[in-house]
């Protein structure tokens, strides 16, 4: 037996193994594949769910060094999409039998930022019936501000943690109060308590990234016991701090194969969690999710946000699918889900089994 296999075998995941697996090649890093392949069938299934991507707003507090909205770029026109036009837009995730909407959203904490949202959340709630898994992605906010929103109607909440390693995540981050690594991982123990699914992930390919961060990342993710994760690619954007140490980058074809080995190796290490085949992947491969969904994804977002406010929505450079309709992005799917053996679940939730095996309730 390989010394791949022989470590999924005894699930003997130390960060020197985890390490080797992520460095492997050849036949062994086609038997991970399959190995990932064969737990994903195992237990969750070939089900694919579709969660309606909303991108609410690019008005960020933060100055994230990666991000192409951060604040201090000011090369774009600032929007957030108005309430009419989410509602109509959960309201074709609903009808189109979607299960699931995702928003997002640059980080605000102010009053006005949180009722919106909160008024919102009751709003969706009221058009779909309840019958929406809402899952929010907005940053580090106030238990308080987290309650709110779940009383409100959210069900899920995504967190990255950008880089579980305090040392990376403080190299791509301004050092001040505002990006603080203790805070977000606060934030992520909070949305565990107050019952949210919880999801995070990390980007894969960052300067000064080393494949012992990826494999600790994977056993944070682990030891957090989280219900999903949202791993992809590192992306630089012109606009970004980072963005002068691309020539230091690892080639984008090994970023989106060391991504896709992430995904498979999350997969074997925690069998029943919801991971997505993210936007990242697909840009730097075009068939990028439906690889990753071969080797462990189960989730994938179509953007239903409303076209004119695509540009403005750019985390980094040759983001796909910036102009197409939400029903053109669908038909596309469809085809492209179907033919890496998908199938689609229209008209379910799709909520991590992991979840209910972790808090001990049963599935709606
Ligand atoms: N503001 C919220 C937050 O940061 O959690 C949610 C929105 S933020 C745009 C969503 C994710 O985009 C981040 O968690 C980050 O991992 C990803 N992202 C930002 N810039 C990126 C880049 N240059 N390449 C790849 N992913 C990026
Ligand atoms: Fe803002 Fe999120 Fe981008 Fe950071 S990653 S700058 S918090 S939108």
């Amino acid at each position: 037996m390989s010394r791949a296999l022989d470590i999924i075998k005894n699930e003997d995941f130390t960060s020197d193994n985890l390490v080797y697996l992520l460095s492997a090649e050849g036949d062994e890093r086609k038997q991970i594949y399959e190995k990932a392949a064969e737990i994903k069938d195992r237990y969750v299934g070939n089900k694919v769910y579709f969660r309606g991507l909303i991108e609410f707003s690019n008005i960020c507090a933060k100055n994230c060094f990666y991000c192409g909205i951060r604040r201090d770029n000011g090369t774009m026109e600032r929007y957030y999409v108005n309430r009419q036009e989410v509602i109509q837009a959960a309201e074709y995730a609903w009808k189109e039998g979607y299960g699931s909407i995702v928003i997002q959203s640059g980080e605000r904490t102010d009053k006005w930022f949180v009722d919106q949202i909160t008024e919102l959340l009751q709003q969706i709630e009221k058009a779909t019936n309840k019958e929406l898994g809402i899952t929010l992605s907005m940053g580090e906010q106030s238990e308080e501000t987290f309650s709110r929103w779940k009383e409100a109607g959210a069900d899920r909440y995504l967190l990255r943690i950008e880089a579980s390693s305090k040392e990376l995540y403080h190299k791509i981050h301004p050092n001040d109060k505002l990006h603080s690594y203790d805070k977000r991982l606060n934030a992520l123990k909070l949305l565990q308590k107050l019952d949210y699914q919880t999801g995070t992930g990390v980007m894969v390919g960052l300067p000064f990234q080393t494949l012992e961060h990826l494999a600790n990342d994977l056993l944070f993710f682990k030891n957090l016991d989280i219900d999903m994760a949202g791993m992809g690619p590192y992306i630089e954007h012109e606009q970004t701090p980072l963005y002068q140490y691309k020539d230091q980058l690892m080639p984008k074809k090994m970023r989106f194969e060391l991504s896709l080995r992430m995904v498979a190796l999350l997969r074997i290490m925690m069998k029943d969690v919801n991971i997505a085949a993210t936007t990242a992947m697909q840009t730097l491969d075009d068939m990028g999710r439906e690889k990753a969904l071969k080797v462990g994804a189960n989730v994938i977002m179509p953007n239903l946000t409303p076209v004119k406010y695509r540009e403005g929505y750019l985390l980094y450079e040759d983001k796909p699918c910036i102009d197409e309709e939400a029903e053109e992005c669908k038909s596309c799917l469809e085809a492209r889900i179907h033919l890496a053996g998908g199938e689609i679940a229209y008209n379910e939730q799709g909520n991590p089994k992991h979840y209910y095996k972790r808090t001990g309730k049963t599935d709606k």
